[in-house]
C-alpha cells in the first residue's frame, strides 16, 4: 500500500470541519478563540476540553489527551491511522493522493500482510478441521456437551488442530510460506534434533483477534489427557502479546459501546456461551489474572468493567494493580460474585442461567469493598494476631481508592469489624499510601500504546495535577511557540536537568518542529502535551521577561537538585560552590520579579 501524499493529508485537515466532527460526540460552546465543553475522552462535569478552530486541534487540560482531526477519529472510533484519514476523506469528498514510500518500509509491510495471512488460513483450516474431519468428532462433542451451538463456534472461527506432527509446516510451505514464516507466527516450533514441527496438535482452536477482527494468535484446548499443558497459546511474538488482548473484543466491542459496560471473563468457553446467550459485552482474560494493558485497554472503551472472574483465587496482586490502573483512569470496578466452582458456560447451559448471571452483573460489587469484605470474612476477630494481619492486608487495598467516599465507607466497617478506632485505620491506610506530594513524580508509567495491531487502543491518559516545575516548564515552552525567535534562544538554553520527563521530550520535540500545531508527535501522552502547548501560546500572554522569569526558575530548580546530589555524595566543597551560586540566581529572579510584574 502505498502511502497517502502529505499535501494530501494537509488538504484534509483544512478541509475538514473539526468543530462539526467533534460535536457529534460532545456539545461544544465557544469561549473566545476556542470551543469547550465536555471531554468525550474522561468523565468530567465541568468542561475541560477544548477545541481551537483556527489551529484545527483539540485538548483536555483535565485528561491530557490532544491532537489533530484526524488522531481524534482514530482514538474515538478505534481505528488505524489510514482508516481514520480515508473515513474523513470519504465524507468531506477529499481526493487522496498517494504516493510511493520508502521502500524498505513497504517491504516490512509487506512482510506482516504476509504474516497476516497465513494466520488468517491456519484459521480458516483449523475451523474447517473441527467440521469436517473425524479425527475432531471428540471435539465436536466436548464442545456440544458445553452447550456451544455451530452458530457462535463459527463466528468466532473455533476451530481443531490435527493430530499429525507436520501438517501445518507441511501445508504453510506448500502454499509458499518459509519456515521461518512459520516460526514467527508461533505456529512451529523446533525440536531437539532441530527439526521443526507443529506447536498445536489434538487441539481445540480459539483464534485470538484483535479489536479489528484481525487473527494474532491462538489458544488451544487439549483434547486427550496424555497432552501435557491443558491450555497452550501463541508464544509472545512481536505479533502476539497476550497480555494486551482480550479474547472475544471484536465481537464485543459494539455491544460494550451499547451497554457501556464490559463483562470480563476468564476462559475461551465463557465468553463463547455470553456471547451465545445474548450477553455479547464479554470479553476473556484467557485463563490469567487481569493484566494492567487488558485494563488500560478496556479503559479506553468504557467506563466500567464487571469481573466475572473467581475473584477469590484471581491473585490479590493482580487484583491490587487493576484497581490502582483503573482507579488512576477514573474507571469503576466490579466484581460479580460467581457461585464458588461455578464458570459461566456452565452457569449458561443450567436453566435460566442467562437470567441469573445478568443479575449477578447488576449486582455486582465493587472491587475494592469486595476485597475488604473477603478480607473480612475469613478473619477470626477473637484474635489480635489476625486482626492485625487483616488490617495489613487491607490497607493497601483501600489506600488504591484515593480520597474517597467509598474508602471512608470502608474504613468505618474495617474498624467496626476489627475492632479498632477509626483514626488508628485510616493511619494505616495513609501510610500505605504510595508516596505523594512535595516530591516530583517519577517517569510516567509506561502504557500500552495504540498500536499497528490495534492490539490495545490509546487510552487517555488521566493525568494527576501536574508539579509547579510542570506547570512552570510547560507556560516557559508554550511561550516557545508564541514568541518563535526567543523561542529559539530559550530552547537552547534548556537542558535536560531543568525539566521533567516529559518536558524533556517536549522540548525535543520544538526543538526539532518549528510549526507544532501542524506537526503532532504520534506519541500519544507527547501529543497530549504538545497541542497543550499550542493552545496555552494561543491563549496566554508571551513575553520576553515572563520567559526569563520562568527560566530563572527553572534554573534555580535545576541548582537546588544539584546541591542536594552534592551533599548526598558528601562533595560538600561542591556544595558552597552551588550555594554561591543560587544566592546569585536568587537575586537575579528577585530583580526578574520586579521587572515583569
Ligand atoms: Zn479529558
Amino acid at each position: 500500500m502505498a502511502l497517502i501524499a502529505a499535501e494530501s493529508l494537509e488538504r484534509l485537515k483544512q478541509t475538514v470541519d473539526i468543530v462539526e466532527v467533534i460535536s457529534a460526540h460532545t456539545d461544544l460552546r465557544r469561549q473566545g478563540a476556542r470551543m469547550v465543553g465536555l471531554c468525550p475522552f474522561h468523565e468530567e462535569r465541568t468542561p475541560s476540553f477544548s477545541v481551537d478552530p483556527q489551529e484545527k486541534l483539540y485538548h483536555c487540560f483535565g485528561c491530557g489527551v490532544g491532537g489533530d482531526v484526524i488522531k481524534f477519529v482514530e482514538e474515538k472510533e478505534g481505528l488505524g491511522f489510514s482508516e481514520a484519514v480515508e473515513l474523513l476523506a470519504d465524507r468531506y469528498g477529499v481526493e487522496l493522493e498517494r504516493e510511493q514510500e520508502d521502500p524498505r518500509a513497504e517491504a516490512r509491510r509487506q512482510h506482516k500482510r504476509r504474516l497476516g495471512q497465513l494466520l488468517e488460513r491456519t484459521a480458516a483450516y483449523y475451523a474447517a478441521y473441527l467440521w469436517d474431519s473425524d479425527e475432531a468428532g471428540q471435539a465436536r462433542e466436548y464442545l456440544g456437551e458445553r452447550g456451544l451451538g455451530e452458530e457462535v463456534l463459527r463466528a468466532f472461527g473455533v476451530g481443531y488442530a490435527p493430530s499429525a506432527w507436520d501438517k501445518i509446516l507441511v501445508r504453510g510451505q506448500q502454499a509458499g510460506f518459509s519456515v521461518a514464516e512459520l516460526h514467527e507466527v508461533g505456529l512451529v516450533q523446533r525440536g531437539r534434533q532441530s527439526r521443526e514441527y507443529d506447536r498445536f496438535r489434538s487441539r481445540i482452536m480459539f483464534p485470538i483477534r484483535d479489536r479489528r477482527g484481525r487473527t494474532l494468535g491462538f489458544g488451544g484446548r487439549a483434547m486427550r489427557s496424555d497432552q501435557g499443558a491443558k491450555y497452550v497459546n501463541t508464544a509472545e511474538t512481536d505479533f502476539f502479546h497476550k497480555s494486551q488482548l482480550l479474547y472475544g473484543v471484536d465481537r464485543a466491542k459494539a455491544a460494550i459501546a451499547k451497554a457501556a459496560r464490559a463483562v470480563v471473563v476468564e476462559g475461551y468457553t465463557d465468553v463463547l456461551a455470553l456471547h451465545q446467550a445474548g450477553i455479547e459485552e464479554a470479553v476473556g482474560v484467557m485463563g490469567t489474572a487481569i493484566t494492567d494493558e487488558q485494563v488500560a485497554a478496556l479503559s479506553g472503551m468504557v467506563d466500567e468493567v464487571v469481573l466475572a472472574l473467581d475473584a477469590d483465587s484471581a491473585g490479590q496482586e493482580a487484583m491490587l494493580r487493576a484497581q490502582r490502573v483503573a482507579a488512576g483512569r477514573r474507571m469503576r470496578l466490579r466484581v460479580a460474585a460467581m457461585p464458588a466452582g461455578v464458570d459461566p458456560a456452565e452457569m449458561m447451559a443450567e436453566e435460566g442461567g442467562a437470567e441469573r448471571f445478568r443479575e449477578l452483573v447488576e449486582r455486582a460489587e465493587e472491587l475494592s469493598s469486595f476485597q475488604v469484605g473477603l478480607v473480612l470474612d475469613r478473619t477470626d476477630a477473637s484474635s489480635p494476631a489476625a486482626r492485625d494481619r487483616a488490617l495489613e492486608g487491607v490497607a493497601p487495598v483501600l489506600a488504591g481508592l484515593g480520597e474517597s467516599a467509598l474508602r471512608d465507607d470502608l474504613v468505618r466497617r474495617v474498624a467496626e469489624r476489627l475492632d479498632f478506632e477509626p483514626a488508628m485505620v485510616m493511619g494505616r491506610v495513609v501510610a500505605a499510601t504510595p508516596a505523594s506530594g512535595g516530591r516530583e513524580p517519577g517517569p510516567p508509567a509506561r502504557e500500552p500504546r495504540g498500536s499497528e495491531d490495534g492490539a490495545a487502543p490509546p487510552a487517555p491518559r488521566r493525568v494527576a495535577e501536574l508539579t509547579s516545575r510542570e506547570r512552570r516548564e510547560r507556560a516557559l515552552l508554550a511561550m516557545c511557540i508564541a514568541l518563535p525567535s526567543e523561542g529559539r534562544e530559550y530552547l537552547a538554553r534548556l537542558t535536560d536537568a531543568h525539566l521533567s520527563g516529559s518536558g524533556v521530550r517536549a522540548a525535543a520535540w520544538l526543538r526539532e518542529h518549528p510549526d507544532p500545531a501542524s506537526n503532532l508527535p504520534e506519541d500519544p501522552e507527547l501529543a497530549g502535551v504538545i497541542t497543550e502547548l499550542v493552545m496555552l501560546a494561543r491563549a496566554e500572554p508571551a513575553s520576553q521577561e515572563a520567559m526569563e522569569l520562568n527560566y530563572l526558575l527553572l534554573e534555580q530548580r535545576r541548582l537546588e537538585d544539584e546541591i542536594a546530589a552534592a551533599g548526598e555524595r558528601g562533595d560538600y566543597e561542591r556544595r558552597a560552590a552551588l550555594s554561591r551560586e543560587r544566592a546569585g540566581l536568587v537575586e537575579r529572579i528577585a530583580h526578574a520579579q520586579r521587572v515583569e510584574s
